[in-house]
């Protein structure tokens, strides 16, 4: 069983990460994010509640986001363990969540501010399966339509110049100092996002003592290994 949690600010790879993590080591992704826009989309009345705030690039209220997280993870189809996207995301989130759960690793994409304005502003999501694209080096065969389903490709609404800056804004003053409790507990490793998604992935799990993506492909029967890193070699140690 293996609990993660990913963080990063917008546009850092986290949700890329964490479906190369999940492919073959059955672990469940769980993008709060996600789960917010799936709301939206369907109208509930949670989507109502949170589209505005969404669309501003602000941050949810801390009672409804910690009730998404502890109904979605009472739901326990992650017998070989989760990757959780875009939470915690405050001190006090961090503090429910240590409250309640062990985890076993954090994951710290860094990305320098002027490569987060980049990409973001250049992200595209299929608006009928939710892949993810950008302009910039993952374009799809045919302009605005995806590769996987033909939908419709669509800018998220919180990709805007004004949203972004207040999602950073937010990042920096309530969001680091969550890598701060983490750290303290030495859970933390941080990662260069800058490279390759498989560089990137590569690289996380070298410093988690996961089995790379390769080997497993060579595996006979595709299972997770048990291969673990050492605790020391949780801790932070690599500069971006
Ligand atoms: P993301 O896809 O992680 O960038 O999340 C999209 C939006 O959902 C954020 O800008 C927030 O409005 C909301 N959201 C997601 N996770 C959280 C969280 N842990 N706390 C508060 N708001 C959140």
């Amino acid at each position: 069983m293996r609990k993660y949690v990913i963080m990063g600010i917008q546009g850092s790879g986290k949700g890329t990460q964490s479906q190369l993590l999940e492919t073959d080591l059955d672990l469940v992704h769980i993008s709060v994010g996600d789960i917010f826009r799936w709301n939206v989309q369907n109208h509930t009345k949670m989507g109502a509640q949170v589209r505005r705030v969404m669309a501003a690039g602000e941050l949810v209220g801390d009672d409804l986001v910690e009730s998404v997280v502890r109904d979605r993870l009472t739901e326990h189809d992650w017998n070989y363990g989760f990757i959780i996207d875009g939470f915690p995301r405050n001190r006090r989130q961090a503090e429910f969540f240590l409250e309640s759960y062990d985890i076993d690793g954090v994951i710290h994409l860094d990305l320098p501010d002027s490569e987060v304005r980049r990409r973001v502003l250049n992200r595209r999501l299929c608006g009928n399966c939710g892949i993810n694209y950008n302009l910039i080096d993952s374009t799809p065969a045919v302009p605005g339509r995806c590769d996987v389903c033909g939908g419709e490709l669509v800018t998220r609404e919180d990709d805007t110049e004004e949203a972004l800056a207040v999602r950073l804004r937010d990042y920096h003053e309530k969001t680091n100092p969550v890598l701060d409790v983490f750290r303290r507990k030495e859970y933390v490793v941080t990662v260069d996002a800058r490279p390759a998604p498989e560089v990137v992935q590569a690289e996380i799990r070298l410093r988690l003592g996961l089995p790379s993506l390769a080997a497993r492909d060579q595996a006979p029967d595709g299972r997770p290994g048990e291969a673990r890193a050492p605790d020391g070699q949780r801790e932070e140690t690599r500069s971006a």
